[in-house]
């Protein structure tokens, strides 16, 4: 996709006051998981630079001044290129805009910031990060569950399950993958979980370990679809229907203690098309 950018008047170049640039995180897409400081500035922005992951919801906060512009990466649109993002954050600013870059979950966890923020510094325009609650987090929150246990997960660790051409992360650590008190959870996983949870049962985890995809996690269409490492990739892709998915795996994961001796174990044992249809 080309994007045309409007030449920045040569006043302007030089920086105008008032100018800068905050990526704010959005949240998971629950309105009411913006922070006091995101809200804030999104009333306030002259201009929006918004994910596809932000949520209707969130975009209608804005103020009637706020100029919106989607600059969604996925979905079935055109997308966007990384570097057309950085230069029209950075002309926006030097034409002496305030600038909300608004991220989906917080900035920092697999949304680019660093490009952004580097494209900003390069080019004098004042950057700030306004953290939001990342998709981890609001999925476990949807769970009732906590990332970290003191008897089952004395870690947790975040990972992306494709790199830049589609595939697993060739420098995942699969030890770490297999570690039986680690919570681990997924972004991305879509189109790569099958291979990432085969090659951590290959590093030694536990076919029964528990393992749960969150699909739109604090939105009205959430949609929770449980299981075990063995069978969550077959799950999802069968009950998992639309919208950005996060798994989540690890023995923290198990509902409860039951759950965790028992209905991990007897899901790992039983063919997905036994269980299938008992999504939450
Ligand atoms: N910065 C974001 C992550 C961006 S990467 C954050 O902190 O959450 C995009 C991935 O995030 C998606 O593929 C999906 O794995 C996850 N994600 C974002 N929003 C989500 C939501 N509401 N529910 C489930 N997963 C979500």
């Amino acid at each position: 996709m080309t994007i045309r950018l409007e030449a920045p008047p040569a006043a302007a170049s030089a920086g105008r006051p008032g100018g800068g640039v905050a990526l704010v995180g959005a949240g998971p897409g629950d309105p009411e998981l913006l922070t006091v400081k995101a809200l804030r500035l999104i009333r306030a922005a002259d201009v929006l630079l918004a994910d596809n992951l932000v949520s209707p919801e969130i975009l209608r906060l804005a103020g009637p001044q706020t100029r919106l512009v989607r600059v969604g990466k996925t979905g079935h649109g055109p997308s966007w290129r990384q570097a057309d993002i950085n230069a029209l954050i950075v002309q926006h600013a030097l034409l002496g805009r305030r600038v909300v870059r608004l991220k989906g979950g917080d900035p920092s966890i697999f949304g680019r910031a660093g490009e952004e923020i580097e494209a900003c510094r390069a080019a004098g325009v004042p950057v700030e990060i306004v953290p939001g609650i990342t998709s981890a987090q609001g999925a476990a929150a949807s769970l009732t569950l906590s990332l970290t246990h003191r008897d089952h997960a004395r870690r947790v660790q975040f990972v992306t399950a494709h790199d830049r051409d589609g595939v697993v992360p060739a420098d995942l650590s699969w030890t770490d993958l297999a570690d039986p008190a680690v919570t681990t959870v997924v972004y991305m996983p879509r189109r790569t979980l099958a291979d990432l949870a085969h090659r951590a049962l290959e590093a030694g985890l536990d076919p029964a370990t528990p393992a749960v995809a969150v699909v739109s996690a604090t939105r009205p269409d959430e949609r929770i679809v449980r299981g075990c490492i063995a069978d969550i990739a077959e799950r999802l892709a069968l009950e998992g229907g639309e919208g950005p998915a996060i798994v989540l795996i690890g023995r923290a994961m198990a509902c409860d203690e039951a759950d965790l001796l028992k209905g991990a174990r007897e899901r790992a044992a039983a063919p997905v098309a036994a269980t299938a249809g008992r999504a939450r």
